[in-house]
């Protein structure tokens, strides 16, 4: 239905305007007025949907009624018509400024008032329909909106709660290493307070150590878009206990796939550990003695083994066997046996060395890892006290006991290069005693002749390598994980032999020591590097130290001080420039004269470190009292280092270490990217391995040296 006024003084117009309007089309309104002021008193109060009104009214004009009328703003929209006979611009400009919509002359076409009010009111329809469809339209976004909010606001209050009660700390950090959300877990295990940490930095959380690694450690996710695998990490809670917790890291993403925070969870593992270490114990200790089983001596021994990677470590394996126990045994009933046992183990422990292992095996079998038999007669020696100790008498129930022993010996590497080679050969050495009445001891000693008929063409070799300058050094390049540079090189002995072509020490080296030409081969190497370190100077490159693989041999026979110090000398080369690299064999053997070797050389201004660090003692104690610069953490370790749990955990502790006596820590057997990029975010200082670069001849550590460093170390 539409509503039409009609606005005109004349009464006649009115009457033929409004029967016009009428007939437009069925429905039709019509109000009209000859007064306009009396039709804007009632428009204020009604909304019409079309105005019809003449432009010249005595009272008031059309434009002015037009303006009055649109003055009120809810009527924008309502098209109004002028009636005019006049022809000039002005007065149509005036009436369409102030709000007319279209225009008619006097005298009326009929047809043409039918027709353009028809138009103007379906426009006016139109726009109307759209407006409230606008409005309906709006009115429902808006309360799907609201409804939509309600729904995420609910559904992330209940996603809180459950992350809430999960026993799993989880922390979400941005790129700046700020918390965006901690759950209530990890505010109760570390004992903060929850408001306080949304937008701290993450160490306010974790503290300022486990705070800079977890950064460290973000960045690397922030950086790849990779989460990282689980690891292990220890934390201090607020009750001041370690707790142990796996953690994973992963990216947080945004809609546009950008990554934008870091989400860390950590699972609390410390009692899994707890039973974990209980269950170990127990697994491999022997009940009855406490002394270690079998599962734990094949682990020592393959740990003895790796350690002697290079060749240059002897050690022995002892297995021991009660002569005639069975008799005892059935004599004196199995408590009196026990006891007879527990006695034996207790006084084969009192005869080793503390690094030594006594094992139990079974029944009245034991064994004895002699971990620093340096020779043959060294493993003689203990087999022959171990022998003293089981025959000494002691009395059970008061009658005396005495017994005898046997025991086999293998050594490695000559009697065996695996842990079940060696047991098996040191049983048979055993078995051979055995045989021959027992009370004695008895080396494996496989086809002695051969071995002897070998070596003794290595000694010859060796001693004519040595005469025609057969030895190379080859440098592996180290940097600073810092900022990439390079650092220095170790020197790595090669030995170009005529006829197999250039050998690596593993295949000479433990028989140069056996035989000593280890002395005048490394006393050349410890000259060589640094005379070679002294034209890297020369050249102009920035200060690089050389590093220097010493021999146990060199510090039991010869004054490494002396030696040094007199290479030092003849070279001219700076005493800051070189690093000695030292085992921890070397330093253990005996740690008081190390020590004094160790500080002379320190006063000479040369640093000392310590060399395939993890694999030996790693203890607390020769470190803290000796003067020694550096940490190389073993290769092993590094290895494993982005799939291994523990050996990550490995690496953190010796960094910790390490760094906790002002010691810098260098990496060694870096083989991949990712190896280097995670040891970095460790807080490693430097590396060295493949991937840095391989050990090259003199020449080509040159052309590294023009070339202003390596490539892939930025
Ligand atoms: P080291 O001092 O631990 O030297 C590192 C060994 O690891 C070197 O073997 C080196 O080539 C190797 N290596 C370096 N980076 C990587 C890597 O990324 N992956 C792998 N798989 N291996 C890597 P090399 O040259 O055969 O030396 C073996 C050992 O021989 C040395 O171990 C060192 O203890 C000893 N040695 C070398 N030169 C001398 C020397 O002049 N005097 C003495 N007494 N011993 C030496
Ligand atoms: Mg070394
Ligand atoms: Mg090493």
């Amino acid at each position: 239905m539409s509503l039409i006024v009609i606005v005109d003084d004349r009464i006649t117009n009115r009457n033929i305007f409004s029967k016009l309007a009428s007939s437009i089309e069925a429905n039709v309104t019509v109000r009209a007025f000859g007064e306009p002021d009396a039709a804007l008193e009632w428009l204020a109060d009604n909304t019409p949907d079309l105005i019809i009104t003449d432009y010249k009214m005595p009272s008031m004009d059309g434009a002015e009624f037009i303006r009055r009328y649109r003055a009120n703003r809810d009527v924008a929209d309502v098209p109004v018509i002028v009636i005019t006979v006049y022809e000039e611009r002005s007065f149509r400009l005036r009436a369409l400024e102030a709000g007319a919509t279209d225009f008619l002359h006097s005298p009326v076409d009929h047809h043409e008032f039918i027709t353009r009010a028809r138009n103007l009111l379906k426009l006016h329809h139109h726009q109307k329909l759209l407006a409230s469809r606008a409005m309906t339209l709006e009115r429902e976004l808006e309360h799907s909106e609201q409804s939509r909010a309600r729904a995420l606001r609910d559904s992330s209050e209940r996603l809180a709660q459950v992350i809430d009660t999960l026993p799993i700390m989880i922390c979400a950090t941005d790129r700046d290493g700020r918390i965006m959300f901690v759950n209530s877990f990890q505010v109760s295990v570390l004992g903060v307070d929850a408001a306080a940490m949304i937008d701290a930095p993450i160490t306010t959380l974790l503290g300022e150590e486990a705070g800079r690694r977890a950064m460290a450690l973000d960045r690397i996710v922030l950086e790849t878009g990779v989460g990282q695998q689980a690891f292990e990490e220890e934390l201090i809670d607020c009750a001041g206990g370690k707790r142990v917790f796996l953690t994973t890291k992963s990216p947080l993403k945004d809609a546009g796939n950008q990554v934008t925070g870091v989400l860390t969870s950590s699972l609390d593992i410390t009692s899994r550990k707890e039973a974990e270490a209980h269950l170990r114990r127990i697994a491999h200790h022997d009940q009855l003695t406490g002394l270690p089983n079998r599962a734990l001596l094949v682990e020592r021994l393959t740990r003895q083994i790796a350690r002697a990677r290079r060749g240059d470590q002897l050690f022995a394996l002892h297995m021991i066997d009660i002569d005639g126990f069975k008799r005892f045994n059935d004599l004196l009933g199995h408590r009196a046996g026990d006891r007879y046992l527990q006695s034996i183990a207790e006084r084969l422990r009192g005869a080793v060395r503390e690094d030594d292992i006594v094992a139990r095996l079974n029944g009245d079998e034991f064994a004895v890892l002699q971990t620093s038999a340096t020779s043959a007669a060294d493993a003689a020696e203990l087999a022959q006290r171990l022998l003293d100790v089981i025959a000494e008498t002691s009395s059970f129930e008061g009658s005396p006991i005495q017994a005898s022993g046997s025991v086999g010996i293998a050594m490695h590497p000559t009697d065996g290069v695996d842990a079940e080679d060696l047991i098996k050969n040191a049983d048979l050495a055993m078995y051979r005693v055995k045989a021959d009445n027992g009370g004695a001891f008895c080396f494996f000693a496989s086809d002695m002749q051969t071995r002897a008929r070998q070596q003794a063409t290595l000694d010859a070799e060796l001693r004519r390598g040595i005469e025609n300058k057969e030895f190379v050094l080859y440098y592996q390049p180290q940097i600073d994980l810092f900022d990439g540079k390079l650092v220095g090189a170790e020197a790595l002995l090669r030995w170009r032999k005529p006829d197999a072509g250039i050998v690596s020490p593993g295949a000479f080296l433990a028989r140069a020591e056996e035989n000593g030409l280890i002395i005048p081969i490394n006393e050349w190497v410890l000259f060589e590097a640094c005379r070679e370190a002294r034209t890297w100077q020369t050249r102009g490159a920035p200060p690089m130290r050389v590093s220097v693989n010493l021999s146990p041999i060199q510090f039991r026979k010869r004054n490494v001080p002396l030696l040094v110090a007199k290479a030092l000398a003849d070279t001219g080369l700076d005493p800051s420039a070189l690093d000695l690299e030292l085992t921890e064999g070397i330093v253990m053997e005996d740690l008081e004269s190390v020590a004094s070797d160790l500080r002379s050389l320190l006063d000479l201004g040369v640093r000392v470190s310590i060399d395939d660090f993890g694999t030996g003692y790693s203890s607390l104690n020769y470190i803290k009292r000796l003067p020694i610069s550096r940490l190389k953490i073993d290769q092993s370790f590094v290895r494993g280092l982005n799939a291994d749990p523990n050996d990550a955990a490995i690496i953190r502790a010796i960094i910790t270490l390490g760094h906790s006596l002002d010691l810098s820590v260098l990496a060694e057997g870096v083989e991949t990217a990712a190896q280097l990029a995670r040891l970095r975010a460790e807080g490693c200082d430097e590396a060295q391995g493949y991937h840095i670069g391989r050990p090259m001849p003199a020449i080509e550590f040159h052309k590294l040296l023009s070339n202003g460093g390596l490539a892939q170390s930025a």
